[in-house]
C-alpha cells in the first residue's frame, strides 16, 4: 500500500559525485538592482570588465579598485565584471557597498540599468540561508533548508529571463542577501553539498538526451 502512494511521486536525492561535481557549479544569475540611473561597485581582487557580449575586455580593474557605472554613459548593452586570475567564488564584489560573492554584469535597459549579481550556487545559498531562516535554528532544520533552497534555484533558473536574470533576490524568488557567515549555516551548506531534490519525469531532453528530471514546483 504504501509502495502504491509513494513510487509514482518518490523523490529522489541524488549526490551528485565529487568528480562531477569539479565542473558541476552552476553560476546564478541574481537580479539585485533595477530601474536604477547609476551603481556603485568595488572588487575584492584584480578584476577584467568585459563587453558581455562580444567577450572582449574593456579595462583592467585593481583589487580594492572602485568605480561608477552610469547609464548615460554606458554605451553598450551589458558589461561583466569577472576576476582575472582567481575563481569566480573566491571574488567578493561590492554593490552600492553591499558584499556579495561572485562577480557582476550590468545591463542597459531602456531608461534605467539592471545590477545582476554573478554567483556560483553554493555561495548563493550562504546569502539565501541566513534571511530565509535565522542562523540559530537547529542543524538539521538549516540542511534541509540548505537542500530546498539549492533545488528551488535549479528548478527556477531563468524565471527572470526577460528581464536578464535567474532569480531576483526577494519573497518572490528567495531573499538573498550576499555574503553572510555563520558557522551553523556554513556548515548546514557544507554537509548537503550537491544534494538536490529531483522528480524523475522518464522522460529525455530534447537538446542532451539526458533524462528530464524536473516536473512542477519541488
Ligand atoms: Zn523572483
Amino acid at each position: 500500500m504504501l509502495k502504491k502512494i509513494f513510487l509514482p511521486l518518490m523523490l529522489i536525492v541524488l549526490l551528485i559525485s565529487r568528480a562531477e561535481a569539479g565542473t558541476w557549479s552552476p553560476e546564478l544569475r541574481v537580479g539585485i538592482l533595477s530601474g536604477v540611473k547609476q551603481v556603485s561597485l568595488k572588487v575584492s581582487a584584480p578584476c577584467v570588465m568585459i563587453n558581455a557580449a562580444k567577450g572582449n575586455v574593456l579595462k583592467k580593474i585593481p583589487a580594492g579598485g572602485s568605480f561608477v557605472v552610469d547609464f548615460e554613459h554606458l554605451k553598450i548593452n551589458a558589461v561583466e565584471v569577472r576576476p582575472e586570475k582567481i575563481p569566480i567564488q573566491e571574488l567578493t564584489v561590492e554593490i552600492d557597498g553591499k558584499k556579495y560573492y561572485g562577480g557582476v554584469s550590468v545591463n542597459k535597459g531602456k531608461d534605467s540599468l539592471t545590477v545582476i549579481n554573478l554567483v556560483p550556487l553554493e555561495e548563493y545559498l550562504h546569502g539565501v540561508l541566513a534571511k530565509e531562516m535565522s542562523p540559530s535554528y537547529p542543524l538539521e532544520a538549516l540542511k534541509a533548508q540548505a537542500v530546498a533552497a539549492r533545488s528551488f534555484a535549479l528548478k527556477n533558473r531563468g524565471r527572470h529571463v526577460k528581464e536578464g536574470f535567474d532569480l531576483c533576490a526577494t519573497t518572490h524568488c528567495q531573499v538573498y542577501i550576499g555574503v553572510t557567515d555563520y558557522d551553523s549555516i556554513n556548515r548546514a551548506i557544507d554537509e548537503t553539498r550537491w544534494k538536490a531534490l529531483f522528480h524523475r519525469t522518464g522522460k529525455s531532453d530534447r537538446n542532451t538526451g539526458r533524462p528530464r528530471l524536473w516536473t512542477g514546483a519541488v
